[in-house]
C-alpha cells in the first residue's frame, strides 16, 4: 500500500502542536508494519534548514496561485520515512510561524498557501504525478490539507483519501471569493461541497469529500456528532457517521522516555524511580521555586487558549499554594491568558512560576519534575501531555472529555473530573493532595500510569486496517 501522509507540520522539523507529534510518529510506525508511507510537508525555512541531504525530484507547474514550486526528496530525520518537501519559497518562507506572523496574525494568503499543499498532495496521487511513485491513499490532516480530497474528487478520484481531524476548532475558513483562485469548479461552492455558512471551509471540504474520516480518540469521535463539540460540523459528521472512526494517538516512546531522556538532569524508570526526585529539585531551581522536596508540585504545559482551561488552573492556584503546593506553567498563546498567568506568578513568588514561550526541553523537565499534571481542557481531541505524564510517573488531573477520558483511569492512574468548572477541578486537586500525603498509595498510582502502553504500533495497525478496508472497497 502506498500512503501519502500530507501534513502541515511534523516533529522534529516544524511544530506548533499535537499534529506535529502525530505526523512525526505515525508514518514511521506505518512503515515499521510494512506500509510504504511517505510524507508531504511544506518547505518552511525551519524544514529546509533541518532537512539535511535532499534532492530535487520534480518541478510542479500549473499550480494554484501561479507558484513556482518544486519537490525535494529527503527523509524525516530520525527515521527512514521518505519526505517530499514542497519547496515554494513565495508560499512558505516567512518571518513568523507556519500559519501566522510573530504577532499571531494569520497570513493573508493562507487560503492559497494551503490550497497549494493540498493540490500537490492530490497530484501525487493522480496519473498526472511528476513522480514514478504514486499514492493509493492520501491521508490528510486538519484544514491545511482539507482541500486535497476535493481536488481528488474533481480529478475523478484516482486515489482514495482519509481525512483526520486533530482539532475541529480550526476549520480553515476563508471568504467565498477565494474560490476563484483555487482551480475548483464554481459548483463546489455548495452545501454538498466546501461551502460553510456562506464561506469556504477547507476542513469541511475534507469532511465532505474524503472516503473515510477519522479523529484521534474514540470519545471525541462520539462527542463531535453533537453540539457543542461538533462546532457547526455535527450535521455533516452525523450524516457521515458510518465513515467516521476514532483512533487513539500513540506517543513517541523513544522521545518521551524518562530512562533515556537527554533533557532531564536525572534518569528514572518504573524499576528505579529515584531519579525523579532529582528532576523535581532541579526544576524548582530552574524555575525559581522554593527548594522544597515535600511540596506537591503541579505542572501545566499548554497552548494558552480558552480550550486548555488555564483560567480553571488559575482559579485553583491559590488553593494549591494554600495547601503547601507549588505550580509551574509553560505555554504561549492568547495575550490575555499569558497576562493572567504572569499576574498569578507575580503574586506568589517561590510558589508559582511560569515560562511564557515555547521550550521543548523545559516541557520534558516539567513532565519529569512535577508530581502531578493539570489538564482541565474544555475539550481535548486526544491530548498528548496526559500520556507523557502517565509515562513520567506524574499522575494527571484531567477533565472527562475526548482523549483525556480514554487514557486516564480515575483513581488508578490519575484523577478525572466531570465538569469543566473551578469547583470540580478543585475537588480533583484535593483528592490528589490527599493521596499524595499517603506515599505508598501515591507511588502505586505513579507506577500504574508508568506501566500503561501508549506506543504507536497499536494505532498504526488500526490505520492500516482502515486503509485496507478502503482499498478492498474500491477494488470491489
Ligand atoms: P494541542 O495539540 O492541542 O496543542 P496536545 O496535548 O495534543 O495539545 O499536544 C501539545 C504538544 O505541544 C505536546 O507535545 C506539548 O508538550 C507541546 N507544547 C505545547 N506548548 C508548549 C510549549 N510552550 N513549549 C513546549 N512544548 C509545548
Amino acid at each position: 500500500m502506498h500512503i501519502l501522509f500530507a501534513t502541515s507540520e511534523a516533529t522534529p522539523l516544524i511544530k506548533t502542536g499535537g499534529l506535529a507529534d502525530v505526523s512525526g510518529a505515525l508514518p514511521p510506525a506505518l512503515r515499521e508494519i510494512g506500509l510504504d508511507c511517505r510524507m508531504l510537508l511544506p518547505g518552511y525555512s525551519s524544514v529546509l534548514d533541518k532537512l539535511g541531504t535532499a534532492v530535487v525530484v520534480a518541478r510542479l507547474s500549473g499550480m494554484v496561485g501561479g507558484y513556482d514550486a518544486r519537490l525535494l526528496l529527503g527523509t524525516l530525520p530520525g527515521s527512514d520515512t521518505p519526505l517530499y518537501v514542497l519547496d515554494a519559497q513565495r508560499a512558505f518562507i516567512r518571518q513568523g510561524g507556519p500559519y501566522a506572523d510573530a504577532e499571531g496574525q494569520d497570513y493573508q494568503d493562507n487560503a492559497l498557501r494551503f490550497a497549494l499543499l493540498s493540490q500537490t498532495a492530490a497530484r501525487l496521487a493522480s496519473p498526472d504525478s511528476p513522480l514514478e511513485w504514486r499514492a493509493d491513499i492520501v491521508h490528510c490532516n486538519d484544514w491545511q490539507t482539507g482541500l486535497a480530497p476535493a481536488y481528488l474528487h474533481y480529478l475523478g478520484r484516482p486515489a482514495a483519501s482519509v481525512m483526520t481531524v486533530h482539532n475541529l476548532a480550526y476549520q480553515g475558513i476563508f471568504p467565498p471569493y477565494s474560490l476563484a483562485q483555487l482551480d475548483l469548479p464554481a459548483d463546489s461552492f455548495s452545501i454538498s461541497g466546501l461551502e460553510y455558512y456562506g464561506n469556504l471551509s477547507y476542513l469541511k471540504a475534507g469532511l465532505f469529500y474524503a472516503d473515510r474520516l477519522t479523529t484521534v480518540s474514540p470519545s471525541y469521535a462520539v462527542e463531535i456528532g453533537q453540539e457543542p463539540l461538533g462546532m457547526g460540523m455535527q450535521g455533516l459528521l452525523t450524516a457521515r457517521g458510518a465513515d467516521l472512526r476514532g483512533i487513539l494517538n500513540g506517543i513517541d516512546s523513544g522521545e518521551w522516555n524518562p530512562s533515556s531522556d537527554l533533557h532531564l538532569p536525572g534518569a528514572y524508570s518504573q524499576r528505579a524511580p529515584a531519579g525523579k526526585k532529582r528532576c523535581k529539585q532541579k526544576l524548582q531551581e530552574e524555575m525559581g521555586l522554593d527548594a522544597d522536596a515535600e511540596a506537591p508540585l503541579f505542572g501545566v504545559i499548554a497552548r494558552m487558549t480558552h480550550q486548555k482551561g488555564l483560567d480553571l488552573v488559575l482559579a485553583v492556584a491559590e488553593g494549591i499554594i494554600h495547601r503547601g503546593g507549588q505550580l509551574v506553567m509553560l505555554g504561549t498563546g492568547d495575550k490575555a491568558i499569558e497576562q493572567a498567568v504572569r499576574a498569578t506568578v507575580a503574586a506568589h513568588p517561590g510558589r508559582a512560576a511560569c515560562f511564557i514561550g515555547y521550550d521543548e526541553g523545559l516541557s520534558h523537565r516539567i513532565e519529569a519534575g512535577a508530581d502531578s499534571f493539570l489538564m482541565p481542557s474544555r475539550f481535548e481531541p486526544c491530548g498528548l501531555n496526559q500520556m507523557y505524564s502517565l509515562r513520567y510517573g506524574t499522575p494527571p488531573i484531567v477533565h472527562a472529555t475526548g482523549g483525556l477520558r480514554d487514557t486516564v483511569e480515575d483513581g488508578v492512574t490519575g484523577f478525572v473530573f466531570e465538569e469543566a468548572t473551578p469547583h470540580a477541578l478543585w475537588l480533583a486537586v484535593e483528592r490528589a493532595l490527599d493521596l499524595y500525603a499517603d506515599k505508598a498509595a501515591w507511588k502505586k498510582m505513579m507506577l500504574a500510569g508508568m506501566s500503561r502502553d501508549f506506543s504507536w504500533e497499536h494505532s498504526a495497525k488500526s490505520y492500516a486496517a482502515l486503509y485496507a478496508e478502503i482499498l478492498s472497497g474500491r477494488a470491489a
